[in-house]
């Protein structure tokens, strides 16, 4: 059975553009109970560690500054098949190829500064999510 969790991240740019507020109201229009929510400033380490299987790619160092260059919302989202909807739900990486409606089409700036991260499979997710919130700080809707 899918997961009912996903990790999202409302990253520098969109936090500095006043998209938290829309991105998070589009989030729960489709369906997703928020399960954990903060605001933080990732460290160069933390971004590094999140980001590490692109660490041989070629944006990897612009990816790194970028994702630590500002205040980041980090949260849960919760649904049934939460992985699959919120990246439908996100729209592809690169902005230009994103579906209309979505939240890379509505908010991304270009495909390095995309708005949003969603995880992409449900272990991921549980990487994830343990990443960055304690157990203490999730309000989950499902048992499981
Ligand atoms: P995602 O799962 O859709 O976020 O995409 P990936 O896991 O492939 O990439 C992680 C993040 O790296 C993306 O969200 C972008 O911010 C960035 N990224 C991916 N591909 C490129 C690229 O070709 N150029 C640049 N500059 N950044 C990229």
């Amino acid at each position: 059975m899918a997961g009912t969790k996903t990790l999202t991240i409302i990253k520098p740019g969109a936090v500095r553009n006043e998209f938290i507020g829309p991105i998070l109201a589009k989030i729960n229009a489709n369906g997703f109970h928020i399960a954990a929510l903060k605001l933080i400033r990732l460290t160069r380490e933390q971004a590094e560690r999140f980001y590490a299987v692109h660490r041989e790619k070629q944006f990897f160092e612009n990816l790194i500054s970028f994702m630590a260059s500002g205040q980041v919302v980090v949260a849960i989202l919760e649904k049934e098949n939460a992985v699959a909807d919120y990246r439908r739900l996100m729209g592809s990486t690169d902005p230009l190829k994103a579906e209309e409606g979505t939240i890379r089409k509505m908010f991304a700036e270009n495909i390095e500064r995309n708005a949003v991260h969603g995880s992409d499979s449900d272990e991921n997710a549980e990487i994830e999510c343990d990443f960055f919130f304690a157990r203490s700080e999730r309000f989950s809707n499902f048992t499981d």
